[in-house]
């Protein structure tokens, strides 16, 4: 996608980078602003943190900042780099630095510091990251950074296959900066990309994990699946089942991975590019159970029986593995497990909808019957033609679930207008289990309609159930 792309910053940056900058210089030491704040302002995008490094050792960086009164703390001074603060906001400062060899394709050996800010920008990952920035010399871009911005392209600085082979991390940035930005992966990166992937096996889960959620919350992974699927599946093996996957059925026109990238780009689609994190996931993850779930029957149709709940399974355990929080991944469980549950446009079964939400994910029922219904609706759109009907009847429920969100709602016991006091005067006996489950009971009736919660209706039912039973 092509850019505009000024030929200087759109905004200068702000007075407390300024600050370090003008003490590091005024004690003749050389600074520059880098990386994603340089990239950022020069696409006007919301300012990017702002970085600077400097010809100054750390040690001469922090002497001369505190002698300027500026809090510094050491960060990261293993790699020369140690934090400035400066009217509460903290700065990263590093020593121009190259990197030695890197024998786990991760973290290099050791890191050598150099005086030359273009050998530091040259150990930078992509052109569009390996640009410096002064208020006064301007733009300092020996790899064509502006150009690839205007252009729209991640090409990696120098030859892409020794890059990659230094750190396989780079892989999923790339495609991480190519998500967010809109931008395409440029030709030779982009091969190099595909045959470094396999290294990825060599990377800590977590390091994973933040990438593709920074890739999934770009609302872009989609495109990823389509076009650098060999990077994902090798960040997420479990995907690869997914690809080419013929699902042998009348109700789909498209392999599992087809579907799942049409899921994943029709809920961007229905939600304008606001979907929630848990929802693009739920998207990218949905069927992810189907290919070990696959039967076929005599007349040679395929059936995926039970996939929702093997699909919610994978996917607990590949976010875990990745070290996501627990509470994206229970939200995200709820919507993979549910995006086959049987809905239909009455407030009976919306509300039945809305307490199944909240036994599975307490506090969130209003917000994921929605998302249940978005994913449902990119679900009905991405199968057969003949499904598609069915993205219109949601539109129904989404009507009636507003409607429902309006008044108070009964989603758990606690909202009922009796406790477990009631049943206790009513039944008698002791507390227990049985409480829990007569209060299941009388939920279940409410949610159904079938009583109102009014505290007089539900002692007349428990009254009711009581003088049947004896
Ligand atoms: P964002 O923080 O928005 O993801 P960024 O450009 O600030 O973007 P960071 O990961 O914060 O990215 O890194 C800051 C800069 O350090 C990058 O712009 C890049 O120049 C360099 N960099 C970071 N990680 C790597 C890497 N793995 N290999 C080479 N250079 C890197
Ligand atoms: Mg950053």
């Amino acid at each position: 996608m092509a850019k505009t792309v000024s030929q200087d910053v759109c905004y200068e940056p702000p007075a407390y980078a300024l600050r370090v900058l003008e003490t590091l210089e005024a004690a003749g030491f050389e600074a520059w602003i880098v990386g994603g704040w340089v990239r950022d302002a020069l696409l006007g995008l919301p300012p990017h943190d702002v970085d600077i490094c400097t010809s100054a050792l750390w040690q001469q960086t922090e002497e001369t900042l505190r002698a300027a009164g500026i809090r510094v703390e050491e960060t990261g001074t293993k790699h020369g780099t140690v934090t400035a603060v400066v009217d509460d906001e903290p700065i990263e400062v590093t020593t121009y630095r190259v990197d030695g060899a890197y024998s786990d394709h991760r973290h290099p050996d050791e890191v050598r510091f150099v005086s030359d800010v273009r050998e530091d920008l040259a150990r930078r990952d992509f052109t569009i990251n390996a640009m410096a920035y002064h208020p006064e010399r301007g733009l300092l871009d020996p790899f064509g950074g502006r150009e690839d911005l205007a252009v729209g392209v991640v090409r990696a600085v120098g030859d892409p296959t020794a890059r990659f082979a230094e750190d396989a991390l780079r892989v999923l940035r790339a495609v991480r900066f190519a998500c967010r930005m809109g931008f395409a992966v440029e030709e030779k990166t982009h091969d190099a990309l595909v045959a470094a992937a396999p290294g990825l096996a060599d990377i800590a889960q977590e390091r994973i994990g933040q990438e593709m959620n920074g890739i999934v919350g770009t609302g872009r992974v989609g495109w990823a699946l389509r076009h650098e699927a060999d990077v994902l599946c090798a960040a997420v093996p479990e995907l690869s089942a997914m690809r080419g996957f013929d699902q042998h059925s009348s109700w789909h026109i498209y392999d599992v991975m087809e579907h799942t990238i049409h899921v994943c780009n029709a809920v961007e689609c229905f939600t304008a590019g606001t979907a929630s994190l848990r929802l693009r996931w739920a998207a990218l993850l949905h069927d992810v159970g189907k290919p070990a779930t696959f039967t076929m029957d005599a007349l040679g149709r395929g059936h995926f029986y039970g996939h929702p709940v093997l699909s919610a399974e994978q996917t607990e355990f590949i976010m875990k593995r990745m070290g996501l929080p627990a509470d994206l991944i229970r939200s995200t469980c709820t919507l993979v497990h549910y995006h086959d549950h049987i809905v239909r446009p009455t407030a009976r079964s919306m509300r039945r909808t809305l307490a199944v939400m909240e036994e599975s994910d307490p506090g969130n029922a209003l917000s994921l019957a929605f998302e249940l219904m978005e994913i449902k609706r990119a679900d009905a759109v991405s199968k057969a033609p003949k499904c598609a009907w069915y993205a219109v009847e949601l539109d129904e429920m989404d009507r009636i679930l507003q409607a429902a969100g309006r008044k108070s709602m009964v989603l758990g016991v606690k909202d009922l207008a009796v406790d477990g006091n009631d049943v206790l005067e009513v039944m008698g006996g002791k507390p227990g289990p049985a409480i829990g489950r007569v209060l299941h009971q009388l939920l279940a009736a409410v949610v159904d309609g079938e009583v109102e919660n009014t505290y007089g209706a539900l002692r007349e039912e428990l009254w009711r159930s009581f003088l049947e039973n004896e």
